[in-house]
C-alpha cells in the first residue's frame, strides 16, 4: 500500500479487534458464572443499542439479564469511529448523554469541538448552502466555511480540490469502547445481569404462554420479554426482519499515535469519509464505501483491501504537509441499515412479549441513550414507546416474518 507506510514496529495482532477495543478491559464488567432460569427481560446483544436498554430497564426496577455472543463491544459499537453528530430530534440530545455520563462517573474521552465535513464537488457544497439557509433558527447552530476559513479553523493546509465545508460547532466524539463499558459497568451496578460469550440460539414463545424461551449455548432462560439489540450481522434479527434491514461493511483503520493535528470531527462530504483523532494521538478514520458497496455488503468483518488502500493514502493528498502517517491497526465492522434509513425500535407487531431495537445504521451513538430510555419505560408500563412512532417496527409490516 502507498501513500503511507505501515508500521513495522506495529505490535502483533492482539486479541482486540481495534483501536478503541484494545483499551478497555473485558473483566471489567462483571459477568454471571451460571445463567439464571428466569429474567423478566432478556436483551440479547452487548453494543451500545442493548448495553443501553439494560442500563435503563435496571435502573427503572426491572430484572434484566444482557446476553452477549462475543465480548461487549466486539461488533459495531467497538469498531466505529466515536463521532457524534446529534440531529434535531429530543431522542439524541447531547443533554442526556452528558448527564448519565455526570452521574455514573463514566470517563469516556467525551468531547464537543465541532465537526467540519469539507465538500469535494459543487454539487455537495451547494447542498450545504441550501441546508444552511433552510434550517430552522431552533436547531443547533450550523455554518458553510469557505476553504480559507477551513484551513484557518484547522491550523491546516488543504487540497485545493475541497471547495469549502458545513462546520456543526455542537459536533461530539466519544471513545466507544470507554462509554460503552462505563454503561455497562453501571448497569450491573444498578443490578443488571451480563453473560458474555453467550450466543442467543433462537428465542420463540415459551409453553403455556408463560413468555419467551430463550435458548444460548450455555442453557435456556425463561423471560417475561425479549429485547432484540443483536443487530442485522445476526441471523436472530435478519430471520425476523426479511429485506427490511441490510447489513453493511465499513473499513477504518487506526494511525499510530501522532502529534496533535486534528482537534475536530472531520469528514469528506456526507461522510464518504470521516475521521478524527483520539485523546491519544492516534488518527481513526473510515469510509470509502461507495469504491464498492455491492462488495461491502454482507456480514463477515473482512478487510476489503482496495478500500484500505484509498483511506491510507487519503490523509496525506488531502492534507498537503502532513508528515508521515503511519498505519498501526485495521478493521472491518458491520452496520445494519433499514430499508428507509430509520432504526427500528419498539414491541414486534404481535403479542408474543419481544421489543427490537436495531437498524441504526452508521449513526448509533447519538440516539443510544435516549432511544434506550424510552424503550425501556414503554416496556416496563407495557405500553408503546413515546415519541418514537417513526421507529415502530410494524412500519415493516410487509417484510416481517
Ligand atoms: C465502520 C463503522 C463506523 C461507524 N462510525 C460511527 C460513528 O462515527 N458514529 C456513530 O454514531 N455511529 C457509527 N457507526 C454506527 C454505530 O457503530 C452503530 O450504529 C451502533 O454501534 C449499533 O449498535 P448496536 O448495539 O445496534 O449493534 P452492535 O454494536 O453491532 O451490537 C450487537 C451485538 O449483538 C451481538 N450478537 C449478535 N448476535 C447475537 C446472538 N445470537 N446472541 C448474543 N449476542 C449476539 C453482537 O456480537 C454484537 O456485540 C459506525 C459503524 C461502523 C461499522
Amino acid at each position: 500500500m502507498s501513500g503511507a507506510v505501515t508500521d513495522p514496529a506495529a505490535p502483533p495482532r492482539r486479541r482486540a479487534p481495534t483501536h478503541w477495543l484494545a483499551q478497555v478491559v473485558p473483566g471489567s464488567v462483571p459477568g454471571v458464572d451460571r445463567l439464571p432460569d428466569r429474567a423478566e427481560v432478556v436483551v440479547v446483544g452487548g453494543g451500545v443499542a442493548g448495553v443501553s436498554a439494560a442500563y435503563w430497564l435496571a435502573r427503572m426496577g426491572a430484572g434484566v439479564l444482557l446476553l452477549e455472543s462475543r465480548r461487549l463491544g466486539w461488533g459495531a459499537t467497538g469498531r466505529n469511529a466515536g463521532i457524534m453528530l446529534a440531529g434535531q430530534s429530543p431522542l439524541e440530545d447531547p443533554a442526556l448523554l452528558r448527564e448519565v455520563l455526570a452521574e455514573e462517573g463514566i470517563e469516556a474521552e467525551y468531547e464537543e469541538p465541532g465537526h467540519l465535513a469539507l465538500a469535494r464537488t459543487p454539487a455537495i457544497r451547494e447542498r450545504m448552502d441550501q441546508e444552511v439557509a433552510a434550517r430552522p433558527a431552533t436547531a443547533p447552530p450550523l455554518r458553510v466555511l469557505d476553504p480559507a476559513e477551513c484551513e484557518e479553523l484547522l491550523g491546516l493546509r488543504i487540497a485545493p480540490d475541497f471547495l469549502g465545508g458545513r462546520w456543526l460547532p455542537g459536533g461530539a466524539v466519544v471513545h466507544p469502547a470507554c462509554f460503552l463499558y462505563g454503561i455497562a459497568r453501571a448497569a450491573v451496578r444498578r443490578g443488571a445481569l451480563v453473560a458474555t460469550q453467550t450466543p442467543v440460539l433462537s428465542a420463540g414463545p415459551a409453553p403455556r404462554g408463560d413468555g419467551v424461551r430463550v435458548t444460548t449455548a450455555r442453557g435456556t432462560v425463561r423471560a417475561r420479554h425479549l429485547v432484540l439489540a443483536c443487530s442485522a450481522r445476526s441471523p436472530l434479527l435478519r430471520r425476523r426482519m426479511g429485506r427490511a434491514v441490510t447489513p453493511v461493511r465499513g473499513q477504518v483503520l487506526a494511525t499510530r499515535p501522532m502529534r496533535r493535528v486534528f482537534r475536530v470531527g472531520l469528514a469528506v462530504d456526507w461522510g464518504t469519509l470521516y475521521w478524527r483523532q483520539a485523546a491519544d494521538g492516534a488518527v481513526v478514520l473510515g469510509g470509502y464505501r461507495n469504491l464498492d458497496p455491492a462488495g461491502e455488503t454482507g456480514t463477515r468483518e473482512t478487510l476489503h483491501p482496495r478500500i484500505q488502500e484509498a483511506l491510507e493514502r487519503f490523509l496525506p493528498q488531502a492534507f498537503p504537509g502532513l508528515g508521515p502517517v503511519v498505519v498501526a491497526r485495521r478493521w472491518a465492522g458491520i452496520m445494519d441499515e433499514t430499508a428507509d434509513g430509520r432504526p427500528v425500535v419498539g414491541r414486534w407487531p404481535d403479542d408474543s412479549g419481544v421489543w427490537v431495537s436495531a437498524g441504526f445504521g452508521g449513526h448509533g451513538l447519538p440516539p443510544a441513550l435516549g432511544v434506550a430510555r424510552a424503550l425501556a419505560a414503554a416496556l416496563v408500563r407495557d405500553g408503546a414507546p413515546e415519541g418514537m412512532d417513526r421507529l415502530d417496527p410494524a412500519r415493516f409490516k410487509e417484510f416481517l416474518r
